[in-house]
């Protein structure tokens, strides 16, 4: 159990085993049902996740990547065209764009919230651009105002990749329900997950609904009758079931990690070598001067005005050669764990080489990739881990 000497990035196990009896009874009511896939038990989830993310349908998926790629594909995107997404994120939101012959338009972030940085984006928009993928990185809202503005200008559609942010809030409304559509993941880590793979497309488009509905089942209405080609893109019963056991508790997840996020910014921001700004969505502020010169000290992450931060990771930024090294290796000695997301640029990425655009003049996403760490603030994480994780990171920087 909760061990004060081995602190780990999640405990997905302990989350699940506090659940075991409602989930012993979602278990038994699946088995009994002898629906496996798709059936009631997902139509029932589809319409509570539909509520929770404020978005009319919601289309239960086998994975968050298939929900991305699925909403490509019912989107229309096709051999050639230009999909604008962020560079720093996870491999999937790249990916999915490729797999279709399209061509992944790689953008710079702005340098303390991570999220895709809007200058540009205006910058690498051409005729052939079809969408943008913005990503709700770490579990805060990219500048969605922004973003719905340049496309609306520029007739193209926006994808909310929010697999890192269910719940994530953006001036009060839900993540998912801001674009033309929204994805989520459910796989174990996220900030809901599930004891495999599974995901979901949420929209308030019927059209682009029904469509993504049919891409599910092979591009069929009617069963064995294919007006399409499509996937099985299907979600199983059982990871519905699990998940709707889990959204009951998500909200108390939310908290727990806002409140571990609390602590470790309470805790360090007293020292000269902290920083952290609220203003990032330019890239010429006072942040940047920080960012920049060579001094050592933590960079920590930042809410946006307006934003609900969910936290599904907490990342700071260590400055200074080497010191990320070291302080991972401090943490390692002391049986914290921590992980780097993400080490490599998509950009930079060997399979995305010759395929793809906008990889010159990318400077805050290099500079984030060299210095990023994330930290442990899983809600099952104790006060004691807590704060022998806090006592840690003050000895790093006192030093
Ligand atoms: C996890 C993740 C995905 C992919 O979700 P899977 O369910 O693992 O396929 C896509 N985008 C981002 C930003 C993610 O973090």
């Amino acid at each position: 159990m909760s061990n004060i000497s081995n602190i780990p990035l999640v405990d997905v196990k302990q989350q699940n085993e506090e659940l075991r009896e409602e989930l012993q009874d979602a278990f038994s009511r699946v088995l009994s049902s002898g629906a496996y896939v798709l059936g009631n038990e997902v139509t029932t989830f589809e319409a509570e996740i539909a509520q929770y993310t404020q978005s009319q349908h919601a289309i239960g998926v086998s994975s968050g990547t298939d929900a991305l790629l699925l909403s490509l594909m019912a989107l229309g995107i096709q051999a050639g065209d230009e999909v604008i997404c962020p560079t720093f994120t996870f491999f999937a939101t790249a990916g999915v764009i490729s797999r279709l012959g399209a061509v992944p338009v790689f953008c710079d972030i702005y340098p303390c919230c991570y999220n895709i940085s809007v200058d540009d984006i205006e910058h690498k928009i051409t005729e052939k651009t079809k969408a943008i993928i913005a990503v709700h990185l770490f579990g805060q809202s990219a500048n969605m105002d922004e973003i719905n503005r340049i496309a609306k200008q520029h007739n193209i559609y926006v994808i909310e990749d929010a697999a890192q942010a269910l719940g994530c809030r953006y001036k009060g409304r839900a993540v998912g329900s801001l674009g033309d559509c929204g994805i989520f993941s459910f796989y174990p880590t996220k900030n809901l997950g599930t004891m495999g793979d599974s995901g979901m497309i949420v929209t308030n488009n019927e059209e682009f609904a029904d469509k993504a509905r049919i891409l599910r089942v092979h591009g069929a209405s009617q069963q064995y009758f294919h007006e399409e080609v499509g996937g099985n893109f299907r979600i199983d019963a059982i990871h519905a079931a699990i998940l709707r056991v889990k959204l009951r508790h998500i909200e108390r997840y939310h908290s727990a990690r806002q409140i571990n996020a609390k602590a470790i910014h309470e805790s360090l921001r007293q020292y000269d070598n902290v920083h952290w700004s609220t203003t990032y969505y330019r890239s010429t502020n006072r942040t940047d001067s920080i960012l920049l010169d060579d001094q050592q000290g933590f960079l920590l992450p930042s809410t946006l005005p307006g934003n609900k931060h969910i936290y599904n990771q907490f990342t700071i930024r260590v400055k200074g050669k080497g010191q990320r090294d070291s302080l991972r290796r401090l943490l390692s000695q002391n049986n914290i764990a921590s992980a780097i997301y993400y080490p490599l640029c998509l950009h930079l990425q060997p399979c995305f080489r010759t395929n793809s655009t906008g990889g010159d003049n990318i400077k805050n996403a290099i500079a984030a990739s060299e210095e990023v760490l994330s930290l442990p603030v899983y809600p099952e994480m104790t006060f004691e881990q807590m704060h022998h994780m806090i006592d840690i990171l003050e000895s790093f920087l006192k030093t």
